[in-house]
């Protein structure tokens, strides 16, 4: 991580970082030692948990957690018969997708009450723009995706930028440090699922650099959502 420390001591200014896990739902064991890796560090991460996936044991752990939680899609199905697997891509229309969300958003509400927050993170991070309208119209507030797409401008957006599961080493150290000079809030995406004893090994090492260094400002979801 020497590219990474580099570039934060080097930033004139502290920089904004948020912690966004994906498929909360699959996966517990490792989803819950990824949540107490966050707490031994004394940061905030927030949780995609997918609604069709989460049943009540699991739902009542997460709410004994510092955890923040919101939607992941409904059920993490790829509809596209070709190209890039998307839930809320264009091979399925606006009514459809809304069903999904409002009936993910209403199994959700049920398991964790007033811990889940009104934000939406699609699976694959795609979605289109009628999926952008229905949150709007479903009173979402804030919609998380990947940087390199433009926003919608329909609602407040706070894209991720890395993907820690699946980087090497190395990229990601020479990634981190680019954004970290570019500014933040820079995201940075964990895939729990995925992770091996030796990824955890080193995002534990990584959240370490993060929690000690002054020029990070690490932040909830919640606290960017303007
Ligand atoms: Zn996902």
């Amino acid at each position: 991580m020497n590219a990474l420390r580099e570039a934060l001591q080097n930033a004139a200014t502290p920089v904004e970082v948020f912690f966004r896990d994906d498929d909360a739902g699959w996966e517990d064991a490792r989803l819950l030692e990824l949540i107490a890796r966050f707490a031994e560090h004394g940061l905030p991460v927030d949780l995609a948990v997918i609604p069709n996936e989460l049943h009540e044991p699991l739902a009542a752990k997460l709410i004994d957690t510092h955890a923040g939680l919101h939607q992941h899609g409904f059920a993490h199905t790829n509809h596209q018969l070709e190209g890039r697997k998307c839930e809320f891509g264009p091979a399925r229309d606006k009514s459809a997708q809304r069903a999904d969300i409002a009936d993910g958003r209403t199994r959700l509400q049920h398991l964790l009450g007033d811990r889940l927050e009104p934000f939406f993170t699609p699976p694959w991070n795609r979605c289109t723009h009628a999926t952008a309208e229905t949150l709007v119209e479903l009173g979402f507030a804030l919609l998380s995706r990947e940087h390199k797409v433009e926003p919608f401008g329909l609602l407040s957006e706070l894209p991720v930028h890395l993907d820690v599961a699946r980087l090497a080493p190395d990229e990601l150290d020479e990634r981190f440090a680019r954004h970290v000079e570019h500014g933040g809030p820079v995201g940075v995406m964990f895939h729990h699922g995925v992770m091996e004893p030796e990824d955890m090994a080193r995002a534990s090492a990584l959240l370490e650099l993060l929690a000690t260094h002054p020029n990070v400002k690490a932040k909830t979801m919640r606290e960017l959502c303007p």
